[in-house]
């Protein structure tokens, strides 16, 4: 009876809303999968010919995609031509603020890079406002570097902190000693640039990069990242789990330890403070201070030629490792709990240490669970803050303005 009393004006309306999602669907696919035949499009799509073709011209009219003759017969009559996105038709600025070091990248649709760039820098508290300064120089040349006619979409920020974001205000970072900074507002500044800046948690956006990008069709997975701190994403049903507020996910401040030693964030015995890199670091005893990035180098090196006493730091560093991935699986039931960044650089060394330990969640999950090393690597915060921005984008690929 509903469809019976519906308004030609209220037909168009879904008939509008229709075409755009399946504008933004053949969009995702050549952004996720690459490049395709107009006749594989139209399969993995389920829609008809001429509508996939309709759509491939309004994407190529808004300069994001491109046909070309396929050299592949892939049956009888004219081979199918193939469509590929224009990278430089939507461009993200990425960045990442770690505790250790900063990195930038040109990220176009598909997900090419055009640059990227990443700088250690000293162990401590760097301000704020030297931060975005440094950004600003670093983004300069990457975006003077573009191709001609590039359409810089926005940009994308993962930093070590919880944010806020609606406005990308980064509520609270214990270890680079950040509170209440309008990071969103700041790098919109110094960048002068009238695109949107998104600010997002490092990983939150692992996590991201983890589900679209390196393990595709897995929909529940909890992403580990290792730096100084302990960070934790999770998507569940194919959704980031971001909380009221942005703010979930926090499990590096849970408690593993109540006789334990005071974290960043002003607690006792936080997860962070036993499996974190300061405590691996702390668990090997010897190693003077002194860039961060160097020090791990020297593990490593330490470690391949079989040093016992580092071999037991990551041991033990592991075994903490352990419990708290056991508590997440109980909690999440995910169907991988991938390992990033010091994690990931590690995880031969870390993963005898995290069995031994998380093999105690319940058995239904635990069966379940894979515990893996992220296979986007250690970009992959980074490869999160450009789909942070792209992933809005191609939702709408019609509020993409073309370029002029
Ligand atoms: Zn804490």
């Amino acid at each position: 009876m509903g469809n019976l009393g519906q308004s030609h004006g209220a037909r168009g309306v879904a008939a509008e809303e229709l075409r755009r999602h399946n504008l933004g669907a053949v969009l995702e696919h050549l952004h996720l999968a690459g490049p395709v035949t107009r006749s594989r499009l139209t399969a993995v799509t389920g829609l008809n010919r001429s509508t996939v073709a309709d759509l491939i011209g309004e994407l190529s009219g808004l300069g994001l995609v491109a046909e070309a003759p396929s050299t592949i017969a892939t049956g009888p009559g004219r081979p199918s031509p193939v469509v590929d996105v224009t990278p430089h038709g939507a461009v993200v600025l990425a960045i990442e603020i770690a505790v250790d070091s900063l990195a930038l990248a040109t990220v176009g649709i598909g997900g090419h890079v055009f640059n990227q760039v990443r700088v250690a820098r000293q162990r401590g508290h760097v301000r704020p406002e030297q931060t975005v300064r440094d950004i600003g120089q670093l983004a300069a040349p990457l975006l003077a570097a573009l191709p001609g006619g590039s359409n810089l979409l926005g940009i994308g920020a993962a930093i070590v902190g919880i944010v806020r974001r609606s406005d990308g205000l980064v509520h609270f970072a214990p270890n680079l000693g950040w509170r209440d900074v309008p990071l969103g507002a700041m790098l919109a500044t110094e960048l002068g640039v009238a695109t949107k800046v998104s600010v997002a948690n490092d990983a939150d956006l692992g996590a991201v990069a983890e589900h679209r990008r390196g393990r595709p069709g897995v929909d529940h997975l909890v992403y580990i990242s290792g730096e100084v701190g302990l960070g934790c994403g999770v998507v569940v049903s194919g959704e980031p789990l971001l909380g009221v507020a942005g703010y979930a996910g926090e499990a590096g401040h849970n408690l593993v330890n109540p006789d334990g030693r005071v974290c960043g964030c002003g607690a006792v015995g936080c997860w962070e403070t036993e499996a974190g890199e300061q405590a691996l670091l702390r668990r090997i005893g010897s190693l003077e201070a002194g860039p961060a990035l160097e020090l791990l180098d020297e593990v490593e090196r330490r470690a391949r030629s079989g040093d016992a006493t580092v071999l037991e730091a990551f041991a033990e560093t592991g075994r903490w490792l352990g419990y708290g991935i056991r508590d997440l699986i109980n909690v999440f039931n995910p169907e991988v709990v991938v390992l990033g960044g010091l994690y990931h650089r590690f995880f031969g060394y870390l993963e005898d240490g995290i069995l031994a330990t998380a093999q105690a969640a319940i058995r239904a999950s635990g069966e379940i669970a894979t515990i893996a090393p992220s296979s986007v690597g250690s970009d992959a915060s980074l490869i999160g803050a450009s789909e942070l921005v792209l992933a809005a984008a191609i939702d709408d690929p019609a509020s993409i303005a073309p370029i002029g």
